[in-house]
């Protein structure tokens, strides 16, 4: 018996996307002391104070099933944020609580794309976006956006590209290069979405982590707030990433319909877990705060140890969690880079090409180690592209 076709093909294009990070996690399991700068996961556990709140939740007696659609509390402070956020009023319904901002990402691929519909998708592009839509019985189409841009896109491409499409998938703050869309990137998003009726999915899991900028909703446009999808979690806001909770918000009626999902998937987010997160959105601001204080300093960090390296060129993040390297000097692929910085310097990177064609030649470090094992390992990594370009000289 053969499973379906949709599941076959969910992660058709994505072979070798995870190779690098499993040799190196192979490494590590082995007894190796590899330097892990692969995926956006935290270096710590979930602050204390949200644990606990969990903990007391589920004590007392809060471990039947949940509230499909999020708890009404916890949909109310949802919408508060995403209203602060966007400027748009927002309230209750209009949220619908998922299992992380992945569950947010299946729900409005499944909401706004019917089977063979196209979906545009920016690259580079967070690794998962081409197997959402696939999941969801669509189609995706990528637009490559360039380094030179700093990978945010040109209008003209954008409305080509988007010629057909029913829905584009737009993520800024950005993974993995650390852009924020500025105005008139958005304002390009907004004119193609409203001029060739597409439905916008925002995926703005980094928004509270901008070191650089401001961070800017599609969903503040005029004409946007009934085509937009935003997708919001804590896992990178509150290092959560274990407890997969998330959001997706948008028009009332359609997030009626996406509660229908629930049913057929998760059957709702534990309700303990729902508290912790309302602790968190409604108590937690200055731990957020030192979430994102933690990746600014480790930024600077990480750009003072590159300062003036030779074969590569640093594309300074503007926000998130990462540094995105242009390595093409060294004659090597992304590919290739990481695996010799694995083989060589026991560090760990993700080759660009796992976030689409548009990253070849490029690696994303993610800044998941503390000041001192970071300094130390950018130095060598940066050492490594000057032999590289040097020619391969030791
Ligand atoms: N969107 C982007 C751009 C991400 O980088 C990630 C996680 O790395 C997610 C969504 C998914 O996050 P979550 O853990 O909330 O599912």
């Amino acid at each position: 018996m053969q499973p379906s076709l949709r599941i076959r093909n969910v992660a058709a294009d994505n072979a070798g996307a995870w190779d690098l990070y499993e040799r190196a996690r192979a490494r590590i399991r082995a007894g190796e002391d590899i330097v892990m700068l692969t995926v956006g996961d935290h270096d710590w556990t979930t602050p204390e104070p949200i644990i606990a709140e969990m903990a007391l939740s589920a004590r007392a007696g809060n471990t039947g099933y949940p509230d499909l659609r999020g708890t009404p509390e916890l949909r109310a402070a949802i919408a508060a944020r995403i209203a602060r956020e966007t400027g748009v009023p927002t309230g209750p319904d209009q949220v619908q609580v998922t299992t992380g901002g992945q569950g947010a990402l299946f729900a409005a691929a499944m909401a706004t794309l019917d089977p063979g519909d196209r979906a545009l998708i920016l690259a580079p592009y967070y690794a998962t976006y081409p197997d959402t839509v696939r999941a969801a019985s669509g189609l995706p189409t990528i637009l490559d956006t360039r380094s030179e841009d700093g990978f945010e896109p040109r209008p003209a491409a954008l409305a080509e590209a988007a010629a057909g499409c029913r829905m584009m998938l737009v993520n800024s703050p950005h993974n993995p290069t650390g852009a924020v869309y500025g105005p008139a990137s958005m304002q390009a998003i907004a004119d193609v979405a409203t001029g060739q009726d597409l439905w916008v999915v925002s995926d703005e899991v980094y928004a509270t982590q901008v070191h650089d900028g401001r961070h800017l909703s599609p969903r503040a446009l005029p004409g946007m707030a009934d085509r937009t999808l935003v997708v919001g979690s804590l896992s990178k806001a509150q290092a959560m990433t274990g407890f997969r909770i998330g959001w997706l918000v948008g028009l009332e009626a359609v997030m009626a319909r996406v509660a229908d999902l629930g049913i057929a998937t998760t059957y709702g987010v534990p309700g303990f877990i729902q508290d912790a997160a309302l602790w968190a959105l409604t108590e937690g601001a200055a731990l957020e705060a030192e979430t994102r204080a933690v990746y600014a300093r480790r930024r600077q960090v990480a750009l003072a140890a590159l300062a003036g390296a030779r074969g590569l060129r640093v594309l300074p993040p503007r926000a998130g969690m990462y540094v995105f390297l242009d390595i093409r000097a060294t004659g090597l692929s992304g590919r290739d880079f990481a695996l010799r910085l694995l083989e060589e310097e026991a560090i760990a990177v993700m080759p660009g090409e796992s976030f689409g064609r548009a990253a070849a030649g490029h690696v994303r470090v993610a800044l998941t180690v503390a000041e001192e094992r970071l300094d130390a390992a950018l130095r060598r990594l940066a050492a490594l592209a000057g032999r590289l370009a040097d020619g391969g000289a030791r």
